[in-house]
């Protein structure tokens, strides 16, 4: 079994936690977080993404938050 062939879409690529994607449950009525508007994904985040997860897995709203932080540093 290699760990790279399958992505989860559930897990985030960046460090394997709970994604919480909104855009995976069944319920349309909730936005995913991604949304907000004060979340981003900069081109630079996304690149951090191993490219068999680029478009498959979610980054987790904790990674997304972490990598704006050490930016506004
Ligand atoms: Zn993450």
């Amino acid at each position: 079994m290699s760990q790279t062939e399958y992505v989860s879409p559930e897990k985030c690529p960046l460090c394997n936690q709970a994604n919480f994607c909104g855009n995976l449950s069944n319920d349309d009525s909730k936005p995913c977080w991604c949304m907000d508007d004060n979340i981003s994904f900069p081109g630079e985040l996304l690149q951090l993404v191993p490219s068999e997860a680029q478009g498959k897995a979610c980054i987790c709203k904790a990674c997304a938050q972490k990598f704006q932080q050490v930016k506004a540093l």
